[in-house]
């Protein structure tokens, strides 16, 4: 279908690439929506800055991250996604035809579903960014394998933190928790598992002023908020885990999300991933702070499609 200027109207675009949008692409292809999906430069999402992944169903031996995500974008090729790989850089979604650009390239469907996911918080060091991937990491869940009999330290006093700490215990040889204040964000379940475990030791009241190493991380330099007084920690690895944020920018306050960002889904159990704007859904880590899982983004991407199908019949697919 084209509308009166000769513009194709697509039944949808999906926006992102991650678990969550190329799973709603695998599904509305077949469903004969012929997605076409703006993947961004940074295609794959998340995953893609991962090794193995061990915790996704139907990989006994695990697969590293990257791999997984050329194997959803292939399944969804094969019945006739298209890509772009390039940002968007623009969406109009009020009215029954949503409008997507690309620079100056403009397109337009019934229905855009938002997948754009979350990206890890920094610190916003210079050396965090140059010295990432060689020390610095974001998921120990993907990293943590590396520092077997090393001291490391992570970032962040909430969640993220205890749980990353926690699980590095596996690896490390000592594993510090520096948080900037004395009161903890974490629950008191993960707070109360963290202070429990011998190898863990809590640096409180203390911020990372920098981190330390030439071609690889040697330490970190340590500033006592309270005290002023400033030290260094011999260790590894830092895993920074002060939190995400999600990637709605893009959308300029247009779809209704919650105080951190993350766009908010229906109640609806028939229609979950509706989003305020009717023919606008979200799947993925864009709506989720919780699970975060690339399973629980599949999954959703999947509700997502599903809803976007049952919308295109209401309103009439092409
Ligand atoms: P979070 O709850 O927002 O905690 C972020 C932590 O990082 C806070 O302690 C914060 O300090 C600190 N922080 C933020 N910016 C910082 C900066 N620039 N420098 C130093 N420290 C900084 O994030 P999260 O831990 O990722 O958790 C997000 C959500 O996921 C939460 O709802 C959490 O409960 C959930 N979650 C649940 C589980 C689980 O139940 N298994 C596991 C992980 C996450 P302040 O406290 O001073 O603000």
């Amino acid at each position: 279908m084209s509308n009166t200027n000769g513009t194709e109207v697509r039944n949808t675009i999906i926006v992102g690439s991650g678990p969550a949008g190329l799973t709603a692409a695998i599904y509305t292809a077949r469903g004969n929506l012929d997605p076409l999906v703006i993947e961004g430069y940074q295609a794959g999402g998340q995953l893609m800055l991962t090794t193995e992944v061990e915790n996704f169903p139907g990989f006994k031996d695990g697969i590293m991250g990257p791999d997984l995500m050329q194997e959803f974008r292939a399944q969804a090729e094969r019945f006739g996604a298209e890509f772009i790989t390039k940002n968007v850089t623009k969406v109009d979604l009020d009215g029954d035809i949503k409008k997507v650009w690309v620079d100056d390239e403009e397109y337009q469907a019934k229905t855009v579903i938002v997948s754009t996911g979350a990206s890890a918080n920094l610190l916003g060091l210079e050396n965090e960014s140059r010295l990432m991937g060689r020390g610095v990491s974001t998921c120990a869940t993907c990293d943590g394998f590396f520092f077997r009999d090393k001291p490391i330290c992570v970032v962040g006093g909430g969640d993220s933190a205890m749980e990353e700490a926690t699980f590095l215990t596996r690896f490390a040889s000592k594993v510090y928790i520096i948080h900037r204040r004395q009161g903890l964000r974490a629950s008191k379940i993960m707070a109360e598992r963290a202070e429990a475990n011998p190898k863990i030791e809590f640096i409180l009241d203390t911020v990372v002023e920098d981190v330390l190493g030439e071609e690889i991380v040697e330490g970190v330099k340590l500033k006592n908020v309270q005290t002023g007084e400033v030290s260094e920690l011999k260790v590894d690895g830092v895993f920074v885990a002060i939190g995400h944020t999600p990637n709605t920018k893009l959308f300029n306050g247009s779809i209704e999300t919650d105080d951190s960002g993350y766009i908010l889904t229906s109640t609806d159990r028939n229609n979950r991933s509706a989003t305020n704007i009717p023919g606008v859904f979200a799947c993925g880590d864009v709506q989720d702070s919780h699970y975060r899982q690339a399973i629980t983004a599949a999954g959703s991407g999947c509700t997502a499609a599903l809803d976007a199908e049952h919308y295109l019949e209401e309103h009439g697919a092409n």
